[in-house]
């Protein structure tokens, strides 16, 4: 592949605020390139980055690039095409991702025709500046450009690298039939995009406005998920819980998918505050096959630092909910995220944050040190005044704090049975199966009888921060 010509850019954007300031196609569906003969089909083999979302992206494109006549393949060396499908949401996801396509150019020397796309998130975030950094990359592409996927592949070959960058206000892909990989628990995008505008995220910015699939085709989703084996379905939305389309909530949406025949659990992540009704915790109480865990972002326990963030909640809101859960559905597990050392945050807010943690005692909890993100809010707004030695030494506190705190939860269920789907084997032991409890807990078990896909009851002996340990009960 051949000298290039001046970049025949598609439609980069600025990032800016959504709306109306980012551009977005309004047409839809493009149609999907098929491919017409069995020698132009290709082998595309592609790495996934960064979230359980890009996860459930990568599923979608081998979908389109199964669809127009294209293969996935597990082995990179059998690949024509090289797709990484990254994440943007830290630096050093990016710089992972820039790593490796140093790494990947040396396949490309020594096979000019191998293409080499990027995909995704950071795709969308750094745009034709990625080609600046890596002038061998063949296609960067957005997260509302994958129905390109074929075309691209095909028109890559005629020497230009290919750019797809519009981000799409009514792509949801609802269409399209993602191609899983086996197992018992399948991820479900229900929405895409985010209408929350938080300081510290690019999200917004990179896989733009919120968007519903209508339920009536996630139900169908369900149900074909059901007959090819899955026994778990996690609906997926950066918040999932605000969920509408236009006539069916979150609550509704969690009842239907549970009521469809065969499904045994239903999960979501990742929820937000704001969104969290009470028809969401109606579902949680009642439903038998909605499981008892809810991983609920916290971000600091400071309302001044929310407001700082633009999380849209304050800390009594926020304590509100965990109350009101605990009431209605005492058995809750309860994890969290919590960002330290954000712009503006004092030792009292830090101490507001510990507290909050000290005092609501998630199951687990996901702690970061704040890094200023380029193209975010808080970039453009406010200062990273927090030294990097005070972020650290407020992160090991808290991680020290919720070590003992998810030892103690875990100790206290020694003795009771939890409920366990069965997911494989256990990678210590091969007499032994792990799975999941209704909480979310990875629970170890010896084999027995048990079959991956089954639902058994385990009575726990022992624990450690991170798993319970037990026998059939
Ligand atoms: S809710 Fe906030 S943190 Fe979550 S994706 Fe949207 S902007 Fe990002």
């Amino acid at each position: 592949m051949k000298n290039r010509s001046p970049l025949p850019i598609y439609t980069p954007q600025s990032p800016s605020l959504p709306n109306d300031k980012l551009m977005y196609k309004n047409t839809k569906p493009k149609n999907n390139t098929s491919i017409d003969d069995e020698q132009s089909a290709r082998n595309v083999y592609i790495e996934t980055y960064g979230c359980q979302m890009n996860v459930s992206d990568t599923e979608l494109m081998s979908g389109i690039l199964s669809q127009a006549g294209h293969r996935t393949v597990n082995n990179i060396d059998n690949a024509d095409v090289i797709l990484l499908n990254t994440c943007a949401i830290r630096e050093n996801a990016e710089t992972k991702v820039i790593n490796r396509l140093v790494h990947l150019n040396h396949r490309k020397r020594r096979n000019e025709d191998l293409i080499i796309g990027v995909c995704g998130c950071m795709a969308q975030h750094l745009r034709d500046k990625l080609l600046e950094a890596a002038p061998y990359v063949d296609l960067v592409m957005g997260p509302d450009g994958y129905r390109d996927l074929p075309m691209a592949i095909n028109a890559v070959t005629t020497g230009d690298p290919f750019l797809s960058l519009q981000l799409d206000k009514n792509e949801d892909y609802a269409d399209i039939a993602p191609i899983r990989k086996e197992g018992i628990r399948a991820w479900l995008t229900i929405q895409r995009g985010c209408d929350k505008m938080c300081t510290f995220c690019i999200v917004p910015f990179v896989r733009g406005r919120e968007r519903s699939i209508p339920l009536d085709i996630l139900t169908d989703d369900v149900k074909r998920l059901v007959d090819e084996g899955f026994k778990e379905i996690v609906l997926l939305g950066q918040t999932v819980n605000s969920y509408n389309d236009n006539k069916h909530d979150f609550g509704e949406l969690l009842w239907r998918v549970a009521e469809v025949d065969g499904v045994q659990r239903v999960r979501f992540t990742s929820p937000h505050p704001a969104n969290a009704t009470d028809s969401m915790i109606d579902a949680l109480e009642n439903c038998p096959q909605v499981c008892k865990q809810l991983h609920l972002p916290l971000q600091s326990g400071s309302t001044r630092v929310l407001e700082n963030m633009r999380r849209t909640y304050t800390v009594e809101q926020y304590r509100d909910i965990v109350y009101k859960l605990r009431e209605r559905v005492p058995q809750i597990a309860l994890s969290t995220d919590v960002i330290v050392g954000f712009c503006g945050e004092t030792e009292e807010d830090f101490r507001q944050t510990y507290q909050l943690m000290e005092e609501v005692r998630f199951d687990t909890a996901f702690m970061f040190k704040y890094s200023d993100r380029e193209g975010t809010l808080a970039n453009k707004m406010l200062s990273d005044d927090v030294s990097e030695s005070e972020k650290a030494r407020r992160l090991n506190e808290i991680i020290d704090l919720q070590e003992g705190i998810s030892a103690d939860i875990n100790s206290a269920s020694i003795g009771a049975s939890v409920s366990v789907l069965v997911e494989g084997k256990s990678r210590r032991n091969d007499e032994e199966y792990y799975g999941k409890s209704d909480t979310f807990k990875t629970t170890v078990f010896p084999k027995e009888d048990t079959q991956i896909g089954d639902i058994v009851e385990v009575k726990i002996h022992s624990t450690t921060a991170h798993t319970l340990i037990g026998e059939i009960a």
